[in-house]
């Protein structure tokens, strides 16, 4: 049985990007508990500027909202990063694992100390540390595929460049896992900027299409979703006309064509931005309900997430006291 683990950080409320990137993915699988699991990764949500109200609340919203997504906590295990100590026990022995350099050379970190820098505003020893935190997250389950979005692919490669050089030197402790992409949308891009991803943290909330945004609200971020200029009418190019193959991706997301092929339907951009706004809207709809159904009973998913912490500790604890005891503990 392949083993699957991904997660996502309580920043902010999901996107239409974390789904069909990898929320999607998640649900896709049917799994055992033991082989497929999924985590809010509560820790990674302090690398930057937070307040501790709102990351706890976003917590069980991102729970509550994976269980609506359709993640069957009798087919998978769900749980809360922080619930579980072996994650940040083994980051320390990976952070002995890892050089500096090849962490200051991850893009996101690049990207985001350049926006804080910026803002004027100093950078947090965890944002370089982030990349071996999740590789731990990953390592300690003997994961062998992780389903994430295009964004994660580099943090992954990280993952799995520790794990064999740990494996090298130590003795072979970690399995060595690979990031599975989604074959479209594996990077949503923002509305109103394409040339950036759809990103729950960024400020321009116009441009993002969060999970539980009301239909109306859906529309009128996807009837206002920039498009490019430029002779052709509608055509998918990706480099080009970033904001039209945005579209164009999300379309074929929802309702499983090619991208390349529903460009063909169309000739203008409206018509082809009613029918996202209405894929989009159906796809959200059933979720919509469910968590409505879920939110009015949180002291279920804090049950839900109980169970599964204690199902993850049983799991992490002897791979990372392997670890311990591999690398002279
Ligand atoms: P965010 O950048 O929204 O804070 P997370 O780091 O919590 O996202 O990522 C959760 C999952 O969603 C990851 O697998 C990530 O690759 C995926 N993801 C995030 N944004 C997008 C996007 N715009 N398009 C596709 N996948 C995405």
């Amino acid at each position: 049985m392949t083993r699957i683990f991904s997660g996502v950080k309580p920043t902010g409320h999901l996107t239409l990007g974390n789904y069909l990137g990898a929320v999607r993915q998640w649900v896709a699988t049917d799994q055992k508990p033991d082989d497929a699991l999924f985590c809010v990764v509560d820790l990674h949500a302090l690398t930057v500027e937070h307040d501790p109200a709102r990351v706890r609340r976003l917590s069980r919203q991102a729970a509550t909202l994976l269980l609506a997504a359709g993640l069957d906590p009798d087919r998978c295990t769900l749980f809360v990063q922080s619930h579980v100590d072996e994650h940040t026990r083994l980051a320390y022995l990976l952070e002995c694992t890892a050089t500096d350099g090849e962490l200051r050379r991850m893009i996101q970190y690049r990207e985001k100390t350049a926006r804080a820098q910026a803002a004027g505003e100093g950078v947090r020893l965890s944002l370089l540390t982030y990349p071996v935190l999740m590789a731990a997250d990953i390592l300690a389950y003997g994961a062998d595929e992780v389903p994430v979005g295009e964004d994660q692919r580099q943090h992954v490669e990280l993952t799995r460049d520790l794990a064999v050089r740990f494996n090298q030197r130590y003795g072979p402790v970690f399995t060595v896992p690979k990031a599975t992409l989604p074959a479209v949308a594996a990077r949503v891009m923002d509305l109103q900027d394409p040339t950036s991803k759809m990103g729950k943290s960024h400020e321009n909330g116009a441009g993002i299409v969060y999970l539980l945004d009301e239909p109306e609200v859906v529309r009128r971020k996807v009837m206002r979703a920039v498009t490019d200029s430029g002779e052709g009418g509608v055509v998918y190019d990706r480099a080009a006309r970033p904001g039209v193959a945005n579209l164009l991706d999300i379309l074929a997301a929802c309702t499983g064509g090619e991208p390349e092929e529903l460009a063909r339907g169309y000739e203008q951009y409206g018509p082809l931005k009613r029918d996202v706004a209405d894929a989009v809207v159906e796809l959200l709809r059933p979720l919509r309900e469910r968590h409505a159904e879920l939110a009015a009973d949180p002291g279920e998913v804090e049950r839900v997430l109980r169970a599964g912490a204690g199902r993850a500790r049983a799991l992490a604890r002897p791979v990372v006291d392997r670890a311990y005891e591999a690398i002279g503990l």
